[in-house]
């Protein structure tokens, strides 16, 4: 065996590639945090693309709810991500918006990428569902992630906690059951998704309780709504 000095062992290349997990809550930041990393890295000279699925928008592009836009492509469950990196000419990093709808092939491809292929992604999506159960794409880049961060861009309960689970409302109650997907929080959809704090998600209270809930339930659930909208 040659022996080998500390140094000389180490490839000389730079640094590895990273494979980054941005989780949280809805309204969180996550979605305007991705738009201002894809800024960043553009201007310095790095090439990049920004994936999405099921943005808010509807569309192939990743909004926040703070007004910002930005086209991008929409994964669909057939990508294969490698390929799609392959077809460009030269690529950095990917920004991988909502990645927890990802396919767990998907994620196993992030990781090739980042591996194999030296391209930097960031990912970004919630970790839960409206059951607080982990989607299965969160989990895996929970296992391979090099670096997992929690962002926490005061989202609040309406206690005044920190907003950490998204809760399903269907018709004005909290939802247990169900899709693990449902896009909601269009005029279209019956379905809403309101960010509440752990002891009132697990106590499925959606509003401050009151004598006069009863008379006023169906107002107080309106007024949350629109808070929830413009938080
Ligand atoms: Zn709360």
């Amino acid at each position: 065996m040659t022996e080998l000095s500390a140094l000389s062992s180490v490839p000389s290349a730079a640094r590895d590639a990273v494979l980054k997990f941005y989780f949280g809550p809805m309204d969180c930041g996550k979605s305007t945090l991705a738009l201002q990393m894809n800024y960043n890295h553009g201007r310095q000279g790095r090439r990049g693309l920004v994936l999405t699925k099921h943005d808010r928008s509807g569309g192939p592009k990743v909004t926040s709810r703070i007004g910002l836009g930005l086209d991008a492509i929409e994964v669909d469950d057939s990508i294969d991500l490698v390929e799609l990196v392959r077809g460009h000419d030269r690529i950095d990093y990917l920004i991988c918006d909502e990645a927890c709808f990802y396919t767990l092939e998907q994620i196993e491809q992030l990781a090739d990428l980042v591996d194999e292929h030296g391209v930097d992604v960031y990912a970004f999506g919630l970790a839960s569902d409206f059951r607080s159960r982990m989607f299965p794409a969160a989990q895996r880049l929970f296992e391979l992630a090099d670096e997992v961060c929690r962002l926490q861009v005061e989202v609040l309960c309406w206690c005044g906690r920190p907003g950490l689970l998204n809760a399903r409302v269907v018709g004005g109650a909290m939802a247990r059951s169900g899709e693990q997907v449902v896009i909601g929080d269009t005029d279209a959809s019956p379905v809403r998704y309101q960010v509440l704090c752990r002891r009132h998600h697990r106590g499925g209270q959606l509003a401050v309780p009151s004598a006069d809930e009863a008379a006023l339930g169906a107002e107080a659930g309106r007024s949350q709504e629109n808070l929830s909208a413009s938080a």
